[in-house]
């Protein structure tokens, strides 16, 4: 086994070192750290040359084996995960790449032809085998009714878009049960169809009378509630797992090789890909894929009003609260997808960061990341050493963009490309390019969600233009639902009492002892 496929938490030492299989399983590292492989890997020397033809799954396959040991997870076995995974995807490439402005070197790598439209897919699909895979490896030789399997409740809350890409990715798959909480009429109609429609035996919706920031508080008070935890062995999907980072490794390597394609193939060019930014796990993947030895440029984080990173990145500090503001809140905005108060995954950059300019061990790099995580929970804010932020502006660089500008960006592109549509957070991104666009970089901006599953930036942007119809934009897949049954259970209350009886009696109602 190599070092890149035993893992360590960003909050400890490390060692003894975690295998790929329980780094998946647990999430989220005791104390709070979260895990990264013990080594970055290289690709092969030949890499340029010899993964350039590969499919997406091929590609898929070459990366995720520098990080799971063949002990682990066969060669035959990953690879069929991995087609699994992504035989539900529409497009033949699964992320396809799409010229936007041939003039200015700006192209769009299209992450949304999974099953739910959006990005988290890519990672997600992938996520729900994997857990699969792992639970029937436990279970193999006990019998169906036997109450000694190994078992997952996937717990989780959601605004909208991860809840359908998990019950996506969980749906139907074998001794795991998914609840997603989302509260009630609080979500978009499309995202409520979306969830609700899936009526598996193993899916559960529950629709929280209250806020979104209530279904959270609850889902924290059942991950902290050891004897119904352990009753119940809850599992999470959030974007922390390094799982999803890992899976969206590909679409870099992938879009990099398109690239090379579409521009006749000289490898001469300075590549920036351009992240439309939440919980920085999308944009994280492209730091592996550039340490891993991908050429790119630089990454650029493009943010909504919800300003953290960009805030970062333009001081080096690092703090929940606007300046001039007096309270922690998130604000709403036209691209709720990334409206976050801090990025969960920016950890693990700063891991790298204060490994590399300021410790001479995993261990220190560890002890720094925990100062400061205690120093952000309870001060809200942190500040890094001068070379921490000079070193990562040498790799990254950020924007941020208002609603207004995300309008106004959906209705150039339409009109400059006669009809493409951007949903409201790719907009962010390609504003955030045509920032930086200088004629000798090449700009890759990551297209997140398909438009239709965000109707009101959309018709915003759109409904001055005569050609327009946002009827025509709706694929037939989301039409259909409407017509189809729905599975949701209504907690009149935010209480997680209510929560805790209604999951044990749909556990119930599955036929699964506890
Ligand atoms: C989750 C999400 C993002 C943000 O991605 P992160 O990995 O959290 O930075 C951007 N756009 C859409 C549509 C998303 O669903």
């Amino acid at each position: 086994m190599t070092l890149s496929q035993q893992y360590l938490s960003t909050r400890s030492s490390g060692e003894p070192y975690l295998s790929f299989e329980a780094t998946v399983l647990r999430g989220l590292a005791p104390g709070g750290g979260l895990f990264i492989p013990a080594a970055i890997p290289t690709a092969p020397a030949d890499f340029l040359t010899n993964w350039q033809d590969l499919s997406f799954q091929e590609l898929a396959f070459e990366i995720f084996s520098l990080y799971i040991s063949q002990s682990e997870i066969s060669s035959e076995e990953l690879k069929q995960l991995i087609a699994r995974s992504y035989s539900t995807f529409r497009d033949e490439s699964v992320t396809p790449l799409t010229v936007l402005d041939e003039q200015r070197k700006l192209y769009l790598l299209e992450l949304f032809h999974g099953p739910t439209y959006a990005f988290k897919d890519v990672a997600l699909q992938f996520v729900g085998n994997l857990f699969e895979f792992f639970l029937q490896r436990k279970n193999a030789g006990k019998t169906a009714a036997n109450d000694d399997r190994d078992r997952l409740t996937v717990v989780g809350a959601t605004s909208g878009d991860t809840g359908s890409a998990a019950i996506y990715g969980l749906r139907n798959k074998k001794d795991v049960s998914i609840f997603i909480l989302h509260p009630l009429d609080k979500v978009s109609p499309i995202q409520e169809l979306q969830m609700t429609t899936v009526t598996d035996a193993n899916v559960h919706n529950f629709a929280v009378r209250g806020n979104f920031d209530d279904c959270q508080d609850i889902v924290k008070t059942l991950f902290d509630d050891v004897a119904f935890n352990q009753k119940h062995h809850l599992g999470a999907v959030n974007s922390i797992n390094w799982a999803r980072i890992l899976a969206q490794i590909t679409y870099y390597f992938y879009s990099y090789f398109s690239l090379l394609r579409k521009t006749g193939g000289s490898r001469d060019i300075a590549v920036r890909y351009v992240v439309p930014t939440g919980n920085f796990g999308d944009i994280l993947a492209g730091f592996y894929a550039k340490r891993m030895g991908l050429p790119v440029d630089k990454l650029i984080v493009a943010t909504n009003a919800n300003d953290i990173l960009d805030r970062f990145w333009k001081s080096g500090v690092y703090e929940k609260k606007a300046p001039g503001s007096d309270v922690e809140a998130v604000k709403e905005t036209l691209s709720p997808a990334m409206d976050i108060l801090i990025s969960s995954n920016f950890e693990r950059l700063l891991w790298y960061l204060a490994r590399e300019q300021l410790s001479s061990s995993n261990e220190e790099a560890g002890q720094y990341i925990q100062k400061w995580m205690v120093e952000l929970k309870s001060t809200g804010k942190v500040t890094v050493p001068q070379k921490v932020l000079d070193s990562g502006l040498k790799e990254f660089a950020s924007e941020c963009v208002t609603d207004e500008q995300t309008v106004e960006t959906i209705k150039e592109t339409y009109d400059l490309t006669s009809g493409y549509i951007l949903d409201p957070h790719t907009s962010v991104g390609v504003t955030a390019s045509l920032r930086h666009v200088d004629g000798k970089h090449t700009y890759v901006a990551l297209s997140t969600a398909h438009p239709a599953k965000f109707a009101d930036a959309v018709n915003l942007a759109l409904t001055c233009k005569d050609d327009y119809s946002f009827d025509n934009v709706l694929p037939d897949a989301f039409k259909a639902l409407k017509a189809l049954p729905k599975k949701v259970t209504v907690i009149e209350r935010p209480d997680t009492e209510l929560v805790k009886a209604a999951i044990e009696k749909e556990l119930n109602d599955e036929g699964i002892a506890f």
